[in-house]
């Protein structure tokens, strides 16, 4: 093991702040306010460490106050992607040659940077994607962890690796980058996932063209400005924001992109890992493709469970960021003894949520992020309206942002659209099974498997659970969402992905390859 690692203390998660402190309340409020003095403001591409400000401008707006802009970012035209790719290859010829404590470096200079700046980020995600102050910490200290974490698995890739001893030969066995990477992240985690997904890029040794999405291409820039301070040469981390269906599918198709890392819906993840598959003239190796997708995540709850906590659980489950979440809960599924007294319970539970301004403190559930959002969920609660029984929510609030109330919809059958489509907003659907076995089956029955959860106090439900319910991230007797980094690696089986487990020990292999190496000895 290398010297660098033996000096660094072992990961531990980042503590959250509670805003329960006056001093944590005005400090936030404070940084609130300085992020809404900078808005308009005009961000550019990043092009081989040069800044280059386009005509065409993506507007990100604040989703609470639709006629405020956050800010303004460069587009990208297809020359310029071009030019990024070209820049990230040439950069990778010196990148790849650092060592990994030097990139695990930047890593660790980059999460004292965010730290130091902790409420400018809680901010900026309040603003720009809809986050309530206690979601947006949440995501800050992810991304500090993310950054940590991934320093060091990087020096412990770059370490040595047990080798079985040979007579005669010396034998090593190292780990070296791919290439180029495409990474492409969505807006519901624009800094957590973003950061993750770029940092095990690039510490592993890898250059990177950072596609954002164009519901949060802001908060993308000043991550790239924050890892530049942090160190990292110009050209490494190029920054091409622009259309999906232009940048994206140049990136994608691109004879040097070595690599795509994606995180988003399961329709643009399938479109790119075929994009992917084709080989244009010119490339000389097979694209990795990791894709992390979409969920339709129940949480099962058992006659014999704890009622309130179940209750609990799913309200924040399918509730929290305003049910934006890839874990989010979407489907409760509840034996039949229980199903009315938790259908009556949590229709209270729900009735508590405040809907409103995210940058107020007390903010449960803020707005969805955009109008497209907004009129695809809207659609859906007509669906659903049709497949069961509006227990509470199903309207629009007010026209000042895209605000929607939290929906449960109950008596739906498991195999109605709502019950098996990926929605992305508040939209709750309740089933009832006839006992445990039918619960499971309902659970696995979307072809999708990326978290779920089961209440129960039954040892045996559990241990049947641990082998039969089909998802990448199990929990029990707790909520489905807030995958802790380190704690819960992270990915998703069937449709929800390539199962990368970001957060865990085996996802800096995703950007690495194997170099086997034998010498004789005389
Ligand atoms: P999306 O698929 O619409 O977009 C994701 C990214 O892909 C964006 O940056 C977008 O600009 C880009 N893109 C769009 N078309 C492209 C193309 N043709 N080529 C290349 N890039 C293209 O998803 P979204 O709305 O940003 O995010 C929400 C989705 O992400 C949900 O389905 C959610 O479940 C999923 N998600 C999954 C995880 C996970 O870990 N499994 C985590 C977060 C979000």
């Amino acid at each position: 093991m290398s010297t660098t690692l033996e000096r660094i203390a072992p990961f531990t998660n980042e503590p959250v702040k509670k805003f329960s402190d006056p001093q944590e309340i005005a400090e936030m409020q404070a940084a609130l306010a300085r992020v809404k003095a900078r808005f308009g403001e005009r961000y550019p591409l990043v092009i081989g460490g040069r800044r280059v400000e386009t005509e065409k401008q993506i507007l990100s707006r604040n989703p609470a106050h639709k006629s405020e802009i956050v800010g303004s970012v460069s587009s990208a035209s297809a020359a310029q992607a071009e030019e990024a790719i070209e820049l990230a290859a040439a950069t990778f010829e010196s990148w790849k040659r650092e060592s990994f404590e030097l990139r695990a470096e930047v890593l660790f200079r980059a999460a004292a940077l965010m730290r130091e700046r902790r409420y400018e980020f809680d901010a900026l995600l309040v603003y720009e994607v809809g986050k309530n102050w206690a979601e947006a910490e949440g995501e800050t200290t992810e991304a500090i962890d993310f950054l940590e974490y991934y320093a060091r698995e990087a020096l412990r890739y770059g370490g040595e690796h047990p080798i079985v001893p040979f007579p005669g030969e010396r034998n090593e066995l190292r780990y070296i980058p791919l290439g180029v990477g495409a990474v492409i992240p969505p807006w519901n985690f624009a800094l957590a996932i973003l950061v993750g997904m770029t940092a095990a890029a690039l510490v592993t040794g890898n250059t990177v063209v950072l596609k954002p999405s164009s519901d949060s291409p802001v908060i993308a820039a000043r991550v790239v400005d924050l890892f530049e301070e942090a160190g990292l040469p110009a050209g490494a981390l190029n920054f091409i924001p622009g259309s999906g269906s232009v940048i994206g599918d140049l990136v994608v198709g691109h004879p040097k992109t070595r690599f795509i890392s994606f995180t988003g819906s399961k329709e643009v993840g399938l479109h790119i890992n075929e994009l992917a598959a084709k080989t244009a003239p010119g490339q000389r190796w097979i694209k990795r493709v990791v894709a992390e997708m979409g969920g339709k995540d129940s949480i099962v709850v058992a006659a014999d469970a704890d009622l309130d906590a179940a209750v609990e659980g799913v309200a924040v489950s399918a509730f929290g960021f305003t049910g934006q979440k890839c874990s989010a809960c979407s489907r409760a599924i509840v034996e039949a003894p229980v199903y009315e007294a938790f259908v009556e319970r949590l229709r209270a539970r729900v009735a508590k949520i405040s809907v409103g301004d995210p940058s107020l403190p007390d903010t449960g559930m803020g707005p969805v992020v955009s109008e497209s959002a907004f009129k695809s969920i809207s659609q859906y609660i007509e669906i659903g309206k049709g497949e069961g029984r509006l227990l509470c929510g199903g309207n629009a609030i007010g026209d000042e942002g895209y605000f929607l109330e939290p929906t449960v919809i109950v008596d739906v059958a498991p195999e109605a659209r709502i019950s098996c489509e990926e929605i992305f907003g508040p939209v709750l659907s309740v089933h009832k099974a006839r006992d445990f076995d039918h619960a499971l089956e309902i659970a696995n029955n979307t072809e999708f498997g990326l978290t779920g959860s089961l209440y129960t106090t039954d040892r045996a439900k559990i241990e049947r659970a641990r082998d039969e319910f089909f998802v990448g991230n199990l929990y029990f007797n707790r909520k489905s969402t807030g995958a802790l980094v380190g704690v819960h690696p992270f990915g998703g089986f069937n449709m929800s992905g390539t199962d990368s487990k970001a957060g865990g020990r085996d996802y800096l292999l995703l950007f690495l390859q194997a170099k086997s190496i034998s010498e004789k000895l005389s």
